[in-house]
């Protein structure tokens, strides 16, 4: 459309007429509702236009003083907000001269309609009548709706709902009436306003006939609280409900074909209590209604009911605390009850733990409620279950009882056995009652009492406070620490004048701070008085801020002129520190771990002993940022330092010589990263959730002390060690000493911990430790030393039992040295990954996480008897290592072998029943290990020469532990146990806070013996054969004639090929034997005969020797030497052994075993004999000689695996495991249950049918659910059977399970049996995992690789894997010696073909750079040449045997 035009308009002309008014829209009434509007609308026409005037209630609009009314148009009025009084007329006036219109209409507002009228019963019925009514005015919205009600006789005051009726032209309704009652109606009327008020009540009511009960009465239910009654109870039925006279309720109740009716006519009644004289009885229960028409005509619903209960009859067995998991957590146990209804007599609820506060247990007792179901599967009740609860609502720091019952609904079993405890140690609650009593400028005096609830040992207070501006309330700006449990006021100082403050009170016991108590404060205007502080900190170590910047990296390191070398690697002797003041800093927060470092101030005073201007300290990877040295009168200028890398030590040159008998102070500041190598200070990993966590621990022996802070790195520069640690919140940090204090935060959150100055208790550097991470501990006390246990938090509980046997050694090695232990307290920690098993550092004891925890039912008795063995060579250590250090690493053998003969004695002593003193022989660190490990030219002497750090980590080996300890064990024999016990601590009190070597603890010795008047007194000269030399020597006993044994000594080695010429070393050997007519095992020290030469007789001068059928050396075996004899006299010992074992000493059957197979292997027996020491094996039982024997069979598996005899060789150990293993199943105690997991993995790894089936039935429970408990001790076999006959399904499932554990042991267990398969595919996979993933950690790894190579199929893939994957193996455990030596002689030792040692060799040849690996390659190929060489010259004879 287009516009208009404007100049388009025409003009046109109209002609007019005058007329009067006409209604265009005359005005009408209008209803409205309250709240809304109404219009009203008026027009007129005319000529002129009419002219419209509106009226209210005859007031013209104009005049109406209200603004509720509006005109819209000239035609229209609004109303607006209308409210129940705005009803009125209004009036319309449409008028010209002509003539006027006058509209006049109302304006009504709605209500609901008015009450309808002429209520009539216009017919009664008996279940029903017809009601009739008027209708009232509808009030301008019209009626929708009728409500009819009605009322009864029964209830006249309460009106129900008769019927609806929604068609409103009705007037009428029909309403349904139940029988014989009197019924009054009423109406309601409704619009859409809402309802009308209620008629009047009908004027004619209506009563209905009378009829039978409609129903009967309903939640009929019994209830079982009265021992001995029936109580049934229901819903009593109203009047209403009874349709008719004579109401009654009939109650009936059978059992066993007995019916017992009860009619009851108050029909108030709702329950009926009948003694039965049963408990928990069941009936059958019907309760009906009836009247004088007859009963209700449904049947009623039958509902069992029972008896009431009585206390049951079954009280939990075994009851025990589990664990005490914190101040408020318990863990209990006990034995799940048999929830039969006989016993139970009632509804099993399950348990009620009560616990009391001992003495007080009428007043303190809480009941804990354990629900539990029965057990609704037959299957499982009949299993006896363990139920464990954790209780965590325990009173802190008291000593509880507790006590278990049983419950059903209303009653309760006699309790339990009652155990008792005490809870550890909580956080105190608020202090009381603190106030600012003196408001200072710049200073609070505040006063407190202590807290009500301390839940521990008040340990002290700590104060803090933060500043207030307007509703911003600061960072807590500073905390002071008092460790005085007695204090009730402190000082704050530095505080701005004039500041509102919030200061807090914190009370501390050992487990930390308790709940916050606050106060608002504010500090006064400066005046004119004096400050005063009664309490000042001092500012706490800084390392960022130097105060002297006499030498800086640059200006020293820069220094053009050549540094000085000093060629030699041991330090020289001009200076002595003797206190080291170490400040640490990790920076480890919100940063990669690959960038962890840490900030070093060390300063360290120097005594002076020779002038020098060199100062030489050992120091490796340290980015130096600052270097001074000051005396008293000032620094000392420096004319430049430098690293020297190869003998890692930091040079330093100064200007001037430091002068002789002078002290110096050096202080060297300096920044390093951190790694994961597990040397020096090393971060090590663990998951908790989905989260990395770190620990930061240090490993410093032997050698890199010097990694975490420069030092004179050698055990001989003994030193006192102060700590300050800077971290930050939520992690703690230890070292050897206990923390003295804690300052901070700083500014940047920031706490420093200050260690105890160690007193008189100087230590060498490797002894030193820090450990830093977010951990937890347990804590005791033993003979006034805080004892306590530390690891990652979440897993405190499982280092209770390393507790509890840690105390235990301490207090054995205190009393048995009789010298108590040096320091306040010992630490000992689980760090997740670590070099060793364990580490003495001085009071912080570190290990690794295995060698902590454990896990009863869990972990296995081995696991168990490993981490005992473990924690007491540590803690032996603490006197032998930490308070007498080798003087230089050439005597660590005193250290190690000390700490291993010491481990074995301990436990023998502390825990007698695990009989170690016989199983030492053959435990790893034992005896017999060790003796075929020193039988070649690869070992070297107990004592050796050393120098670099290289050559001192390959010590720690099995000759300075095991051959050590062994020799340690022969020198106790020979100079009794009261001498002996005595020199040792002679010597630990000569050489307190000193180094020694081992000729000074020959001289100790000797001197107790001297003083003991032994008729021997020179322990140097036995001594020194035993420990300088290598190798070990064998006696060859002969009969000369009836009174004279002939010995001769000679050097044992394994084979003669490699054989170096030992024909001069003469051995001091002290000999002791017995004969079957003597059978004395219990030599001693007075029955020793020396052999001192090649040669040595002895002469008999009874008839003993005559009427001998065997004789037999080395009793016990306590000296370090073999024994052969001619073949009649080996041929009387096999025989007393098959016909009665017993006769023969434990250990003396372990020997003849170990002797006779090695003596055979080194071509001085025939193997004939070895092979029979096996015959009589089918009737020993006792651990010792099996594992002698399993030791030996080992090799022969190896070397016939893959050969034709295997299924013989099973045949025949099958024969020689069956008694043992059945006899041994039965088992409960320590040691023989070790025996029989010994037993059955061996005997299911021959195919022992009994024990196949046994393990299948135990892995399949197992696979089908998870959770079904196993023996811990059979865990490892069990995996390994259903792997190895279980395919693939149950490779994956073991797998499976591996992955998502979190057990230590647990996983351990399933990777082993990951390496059982047969498949060599699944193998396979196993292997790609574990280069291609990290599901396996370092240790795993090496452990899959080290049992794999023990399986026939498994062997050559080993083989394979170290070849494949070579350069990583070498990238990932070259570093670690021990693992790398583990993983090579894993793969290496059973090979014994021609063409694997080609493979060998070729694959060695190709090799550039082995590294340390070179020796332990060489070692392998010696090790399989001695191999096939058996293989060859024993294969027809073993042959041959098994073959009879
Ligand atoms: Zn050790």
């Amino acid at each position: 459309m287009n516009p208009v035009s404007e100049h388009a308009i025409k003009h046109s002309f109209k002609l007019e007429v005058e007329s009067v008014p006409e209604w265009v829209a005359e005005p009408k009434d209008v209803a409205a509702r309250v709240g809304g509007e109404a219009v009203f609308e008026c027009k007129a026409e005319g000529r002129p236009a009419p002219k419209i005037q509106w009226f209210m209630n005859g007031i013209p609009l104009e005049d109406w003083k209200d603004d509720s009314c509006r005109i819209v148009t000239n035609g229209q009025l609004q109303f607006l907000n209308l409210g129940q009084e705005d009803a009125k007329r209004i009036q319309c006036n449409a008028s010209n001269h002509h003539g006027y219109l006058l509209g006049d209409v109302a304006l009504n507002i709605m209500a609901p309609p008015d009450q309808p009228t002429d209520v009539t019963t216009s017919a009664c019925m008996s279940r029903s009548a017809n009601v009739t009514w008027t209708e009232g005015f509808n009030n301008f919205s019209p009626i929708t709706t009728f409500y009819v009600e009605y009322n009864h006789s029964f209830a006249p005051n309460f009106w129900n709902k008769g019927a609806i009726v929604t068609d409103p032209s009705k007037t009428e309704a029909k309403v349904w009436l139940s029988p014989y009652a009197r019924y009054t109606f009423r109406v309601i009327a409704e619009n859409e306003i809402g309802r009308s008020m209620p008629s009047d009540p009908s004027v004619n009511a209506c009563a209905t006939e009378s009829d039978r009960p409609e129903k009967h009465p309903t939640n009929v239910h019994t209830d079982i609280s009265k021992t001995g009654w029936l109580i049934v109870k229901w819903d009593r039925m109203e009047e209403i409900e009874h349709n008719g006279p004579g109401f009654r309720y009939n109650l009936i109740i059978k059992e066993d074909g007995r019916t017992i009716k009860t009619e009851i006519y108050d029909w108030t009644v709702n329950k009926q209590e009948i003694y039965m004289g049963t408990v928990y009885e069941p009936y059958e229960i019907h309760v009906e209604a009836e009247n004088e028409k007859g009963p209700c005509p449904y049947r009623t619903v039958m509902h069992i009911g029972h008896s009431g209960e009585a206390a049951p009859l079954i009280t939990p067995d075994n009851f025990e605390l589990v664990d005490i998991m914190s101040a408020y957590e318990a863990t209990f146990q006990w034995d799940a009850v048999d929830t039969s209804p006989e016993k139970i007599r009632g509804v099993f609820k399950g348990y009620k733990i009560r616990y009391w506060k001992t003495g007080q247990k009428n007043t303190s007792m809480t009941v804990i409620e354990v629900p539990r179901t029965p057990a609704r599967d037959t299957r499982i009740k009949k299993r006896a279950i363990t139920e464990t609860v954790t209780v965590n609502s325990l009173p802190p720091f008291s000593d509880l009882e507790a006590d278990i019952v049983t419950a059903n609904t209303y009653f309760i079993s006699d309790p339990s056995n009652v155990v008792s405890f005490r809870t550890p140690e909580g956080v105190p609650g608020p202090v009381k009652n603190a106030q600012v009593v003196v408001s200072g400028a710049h200073h609070f005096q505040i006063q407190w009492e202590p807290p009500e609830e301390p839940n521990g040992m008040l340990l002290g207070y700590d104060i803090g406070y933060r500043k207030v501006n307007g509703s911003n309330i600061g960072e807590v700006l500073r905390t002071d620490r008092y460790d005085d449990p007695q204090l009730s006021q402190a000082l704050i100082g530095n505080l701005e004048e004039n500041q509102p403050y919030m200061v807090y009170v914190w009370a501390r016991t050992i487990k930390g701070r308790g709940e916050d108590y606050f106060l608002d404060a504010k500090t006064a205007h400066a005046g004119n008085k004096s400050e005063f502080f009664s309490h000042q900190i001092s500012s706490y170590a800084s390392i960022s801020t130097p105060t002297t910047t006499q030498c800086d990296a640059k200006t020293c390191q820069n220094n053009t002129s050549k540094p000085v070398m000093y060629d030699l690697i041991r330090l020289p002797q001009s200076l002595w520190p003797k206190l080291y003041n170490i400040t640490i800093q990790p920076f480890i927060y919100d940063v990669d771990p690959m960038e962890f470092s840490f900030a070093c101030e060390a300063i360290i005073h120097m005594d002076c002993k020779e002038s020098t201007d060199l100062i030489l300290i050992h120091s490796v990877g340290h980015n130096i940022s600052f270097i001074s040295i000051e005396n008293e009168t000032g620094t000392i200028e420096l004319v430049h330092w430098w690293h020297n890398d190869d003998l890692e030590m930091l040079q330093i040159k100064s200007k001037y010589m430091l002068t002789e008998g002078e002290e110096y102070v050096l202080t060297i500041q300096s920044v390093s990263s951190m790694s994961e190598n597990l040397r020096g200070f090393y971060y090590s990993p663990y998951r908790e959730g989905n989260q990395t966590k770190y620990i930061f621990t240090t490993m410093m022996e032997p050698t890199d002390a010097r990694r975490v802070f420069p030092c004179f790195d050698e055990p001989d520069f003994k030193a006192v060690f102060i700590f300050n640690i800077i971290r930050k919140e939520g992690l703690t940090s230890l070292t050897n000493l206990p923390r003295r204090l804690t300052l901070g935060p700083d500014a940047e959150g920031y706490y420093t911990d200050i260690f105890d100055e160690p007193r008189n208790v100087p230590m060498s550097t490797y002894l030193v430790a820090i450990a830093i991470g977010d951990l937890d501990n347990l804590a005791s006390t033993v003979n006034n030393v805080s004892f306590r246990t530390w690891c990652r938090s979440r897993e405190v509980n499982k280092t209770k039992y390393a507790l509890e046997i840690g105390m235990k050694f301490m207090e054995f090695f205190e009393d048995y040295f009789q010298i108590p232990y040096s320091l306040p307290k010992e630490d000992m920690i689980a760090v997740p990954t670590m070099s060793f098993a364990g580490m003495e550092h001085w009071g912080l004891i570190t290990y690794r996480e295995n060698m902590l925890f454990y896990e009863e039912g869990v972990s296995s008795l081995n696991d168990k008897e490993t981490m005992t063995i473990i924690i007491a060579h540590e803690v032996a250590h603490q006197w032998f290592g930490n308070l007498v250090s080798p003087f230089w690493w050439d005597d660590l053998w005193l250290n190690e072998g000390f700490a291993t003969y010491m481990m074995f004695l301990a436990v023998d002593r502390v825990l007698p029943s695990w009989n170690m003193v016989n199983k030492q022989i053959v435990e790893t660190r034992g005896l017999q290990n060790v003796m075929q490990a020193d039988d070649d030219n690869n070992t070297h002497p107990v004592y050796v020469d050393v120098y670099n750090p290289d050559d001192i980590a390959n010590i720690f080996d099995l000759i300075s532990y095991a051959k050590g300890g062994a020799v340690i064990r022969m020198m106790n024999f020979f100079l009794g146990e009261d001498t002996f016990r005595k020199g040792l601590t002679r010597y630990l009190k000569d050489f307190s806070y000193k180094t020694a070597t081992h000729k000074d603890l020959w001289s100790s010795l000797s001197q107790q013996a001297v003083v003991d008047n032994h008729t021997f007194t020179d322990v140097t000269a036995v001594m020194d054969t035993w420990v300088l030399e290598e190798n070990y020597p064998v006696v060859k006993m002969s009969l000369i004639d009836d009174h004279t044994i002939q010995l001769t000594q000679s050097a044992f080695l394994e084979t003669a090929e490699q054989r170096k010429d030992r024909s001069h070393v003469t051995w001091k050997i002290p000999f002791v034997y017995t004969t079957d007519i003597e059978r004395n095992f219990n030599k001693t020290y007075a029955d020793i005969t020396w052999i001192s030469n090649k040669t040595a007789y002895i002469k008999v001068s009874d008839t003993s020797l005559r009427n001998a059928s065997w004789i037999i050396g080395n009793i016990q075996q306590y000296g370090f030497y073999r024994v052969n004899y001619d073949e009649h006299n080996w041929n009387a010992l096999l025989d007393q052994l098959i016909a009665n074992h017993t006769i023969i000493h434990v250990i003396n059957r372990a020997q003849i075993i170990n002797d006779a197979w090695n003596l055979a292997r080194a071509g001085l027996l025939d193997i004939q004999i070895a092979l029979k020491t096996l015959d009589y094996l089918d009737k020993e039982l006792d651990f010792v000689p099996w594992k002698a024997a399993l030791r030996e069979l080992k090799y022969v598996k190896t070397s016939l695996q893959l050969t034709a005899l295997y299924g013989l060789f099973e045949h025949f150990m099958r024969g020689r495991l069956r008694k043992a293993y059945f006899s041994t199943a039965v088992a409960r105690d320590h040691y023989n249950r070790l025996q029989y997991s010994m037993i059955s993995n061996i005997a299911c790894e021959y195919d022992l049918e009994e024990c196949i089936d046994d393990a299948m039935d135990k892995f399949n429970a197992w696979k089908n659910d998870n959770n079904v408990s196993m023996d811990p001790e059979l865990k490892e076999m069990v995996y390994c059977i259903g792997v190895k006959h279980g395919g693939q399904e149950a490779w994956a499932y073991v797998l499976r399970n591996f992955i998502d554990s979190e057990s230590t042991s647990e996983k351990q267990f399933l990777l082993d049996a990951l390496t059982c398969s047969t498949q060599p595919w699944l193998l396979m996979t196993l292997s790609e995992m574990m280069f291609s993933t990290d599901v396996f950690s370092k240790t795993e790894k090496v452990s899959v690789l080290a049992r794999l190579s023990g399986t026939p199929t498994g062997r050559l893939l080993a083989w394979n894997i170290l070849e494949d994957n070579w350069k990583s193996i070498q990238d990932e455990f070259g570093e670690d010696i021990n693992l790398f030596s583990v993983i090579i002689s894993a793969v290496t030792h059973s090979i014994n073909t021609p063409a694997e040692l080609n493979r060998l060799r070729g694959f060695l040849r190709q090799q550039k750079n082995l590294g340390r690996a070179k020796a332990m390659f060489e070692t392998a190929i010696d090790k399989a040449e001695t191999n096939i060489k058996w293989k060859d010259k024993y294969y027809d004879t073993i042959k041959a045997w098994l073959s009879n």
